[in-house]
Formats: C-alpha cells, sequence, structure tokens
C-alpha cells in the first residue's frame, strides 16, 4: 500500500532512507533546515516541503531522523507536528535518543491522539544507501505492524524489541556491547604489540577462539587482517567515534538513573568521550587504538607482602 511519509532530517541518514520510501512507491514529503540537503533530496525523488508541520499535515506517517531527543521533542511539542497531523497519523522516529526521551515523546504524540514507534537502525550509512538496516522497535504490536512495510522499505531487518522506548533500549544496550569490545580488542592488540606478537598472529587465533567478535573481524582496529576494516584507509569511517561517543553516553546515562553498575559501559562512555573530542573527531571509532595506544601506562603495583599462608600482612 503506498502512503504518504513526511520525513523530517535529510542528513546522512534519512537522505538515503527517504530515497528508498520513494523507490518503493511511496509519496514523500521531505524537510531540513539545511537547503542543500533538502535540494538533495528532491534531486531523489522527495517532494519538498516548506514546513516540517506542513508534511505532516498531509502524511499517513511522519519519519524523524535528527540528532538528538531535543530534536525530536521539540518538532513534536513546540513546532507544531503532532496538533497539525491528522488524528491517527504514525509518528515513526528513527533517530537514536534516549529512552526516557522515546518514552515522552511516545506519551505526546498518544496524548495527541496519534500512534507511535520508536525504531532505531544500526548500519550506517552504507546500510541506509542499500536498504539493509536493521530496525529495533519500541511501541505497540499494532504499530509495529502498521510500520513494517515502511521499515522492509529501508532496512533488511526489523526486532519489535517491546513497549514504548524498547527500540532504543536495545540499541544503546548493543552499542555498549560494540564499544566495550572495540576497546578490548584494541588493548589486545597494543598488550601483544608490547609482547612481540604480530598483528596477523594475534587476529588468526583471536578470531577462531573465544576472543571472536564484530569488533575484530569485521571491524579490526589495526590495518591488515581484514582488508575492509576502517584501519586500512586511516581510520575514515565507518561508524565514527563521535556517534559512539553519543550512544555510550546514552548507555552511561540510562545505567546512573537506573542504579545500574555497568563499569565498563561508563569507562567506555569516559575513553570514547575524549577520543572524539579530540583526534577521534572525523575518525572511525576503531582510531581509538591510537590514542590507546599513547596513553600512559599505570604505575606498577608494589608486591604485597604475604605471610606463609599467602595471607596480606
Ligand atoms: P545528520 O546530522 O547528518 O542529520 C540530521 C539532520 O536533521 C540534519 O540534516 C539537520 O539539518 C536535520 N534537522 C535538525 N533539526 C531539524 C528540524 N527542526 N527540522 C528539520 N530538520 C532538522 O545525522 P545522521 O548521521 O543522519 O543521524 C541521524 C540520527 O541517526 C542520529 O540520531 C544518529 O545518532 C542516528 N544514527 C546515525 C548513524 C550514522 O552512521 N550516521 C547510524 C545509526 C544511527
Amino acid at each position: 500500500m503506498s502512503e504518504v511519509v513526511a520525513f523530517i532530517g535529510l542528513g546522512r541518514m534519512g537522505g538515503p532512507m527517504a530515497a528508498r520510501l520513494v523507490a518503493a512507491g511511496h509519496r514523500v514529503l521531505g524537510h531540513d533546515l539545511v537547503p542543500e540537503l533538502l535540494a538533495a533530496a528532491v534531486g531523489r525523488g522527495v517532494e519538498a516541503a516548506a514546513s516540517a508541520a506542513g508534511a505532516a499535515a498531509e502524511a499517513d506517517v511522519v519519519v524523524t531522523m535528527l540528532p538528538t531527543g531535543r530534536h525530536v521533542l521539540a518538532l513534536y511539542r513546540d513546532e507544531g507536528l503532532l496538533a497539525a497531523a491528522r488524528p491517527g497519523t504514525l509518528f515513526l522516529d528513527c533517530s537514536t535518543i534516549a529512552v526516557a526521551d522515546a518514552r515522552a515523546a511516545h506519551e505526546a504524540a498518544r496524548a495527541a491522539g496519534h500512534r507511535a514507534l520508536d525504531a532505531p537502525v544500526s548500519g550506517g550509512v552504507v546500510g541506509a544507501e542499500a536498504g539493509t538496516l536493521t530496525f529495533m522497535a519500541g511501541g505497540g504490536a499494532e504499530e509495529f505492524a502498521r510500520a513494517e512495510p515502511l521499515l522492509s522499505a529501508m532496512g533488511a531487518r526489523a526486532v519489535h524489541c517491546g513497549d514504548a522506548g524498547a527500540g532504543q533500549a536495545a540499541k544503546i544496550c548493543n552499542n555498549m556491547i560494540l564499544g566495550i569490545s572495540m576497546i578490548a580488542v584494541s588493548e589486545a592488540f597494543v598488550l601483544g604489540e608490547s609482547l612481540g606478537l604480530s598483528h596477523q598472529a594475534l587476529y588468526d587465533v583471536a578470531s577462531a577462539s573465544s576472543g571472536q567478535c564484530w569488533a575484530l573481524t569485521t571491524n579490526c582496529p589495526v590495518p591488515g587482517p581484514v582488508p575492509a576494516s576502517p584501519a586500512n584507509r586511516d581510520y575514515r569511517p565507518g561508524f565514527s567515534a563521535p556517534l559512539m561517543a553519543k550512544d555510550l553516553r546514552l548507555a552511561a546515562d540510562a545505567a546512573r538513573a537506573g542504579g545500574v553498575a555497568a563499569e565498563l559501559g561508563l569507562r567506555a562512555a569516559q575513553l570514547y568521550a575524549e577520543f572524539a573530542e579530540g583526534e577521534g573527531a572525523e575518525q572511525d571509532f576503531s582510531g581509538i587504538v591510537r590514542a590507546l595506544r599513547q596513553r600512559p601506562a599505570p604505575p606498577a603495583e608494589t608486591p604485597t607482602a604475604t605471610d606463609q599462608n599467602g595471607t596480606p600482612t
């Protein structure tokens, strides 16, 4: 069934996602604050809307692909998207935002007589262009079913994770695993270097052993073992360090708010924040291996004196 879709936020992800909806036969009314991005989308079959609210007023579904929860909530409430839309419109937010903001967006949409689904993505710009994104959705089963034809036009897989905010929860938990595992893999390569172990030897062992993970075998942080990894092109993204820092910050905030220790997650958030603010600003997140290599080692531990039973004295 062909739908009228308002698509707000035509940036690196939203531009190609909107183009895929057009290719699937939907009428897409697009809006972005940056005129060049709107013009580029028009070149791919999107119709330019003069305002976000104007697009929403004509739409069956409103898709948002924006930087943060603040942007989503401001559009929904202050810029009048919810007020402009016809009752029963589906509000599909694909941005990565805090779980609490996603829940607030659901509530605001429902209170205005609409339906809502949070559906953040993984797969990056390459996946957005190729239509191979994975969507993680939160909301009611009916809303998920309603959104599914659009999600399958923009991606290869959509998982219904639970109620409002569950898509965002899945996204930040997954990316916390990814951030921690990239640091773990990078530290292992740096330790291996200090022990005289070649990158290839460590890769050959770990990729076929219990150290195997995506950060090692797909996005390997050192050049050589995985030819397609960003390390072989001077760490051009890929998945940029600032986006990883953002997702880890969301995970760390959620952990603190929920009283969850997540010690490695919080430390990973700190390390990525420092890296993304400095040399990693334009790099793939695997570039953190270079920053970790430069970090001073902690002071050597003084051996603790013990008695004959090994008990500290
Ligand atoms: P982007 O900055 O390229 O695009 C966001 C767009 O939103 C910009 O073009 C901006 O002008 C527009 N915008 C902001 N406020 C607006 C408003 N009020 N009205 C209209 N347009 C407005 O960002 P992106 O890389 O496309 O990412 C979008 C979201 O997807 C983010 O939440 C990001 O975390 C998430 N994400 C990105 C990637 C990636 O690889 N880039 C991967 C997964 C998830």
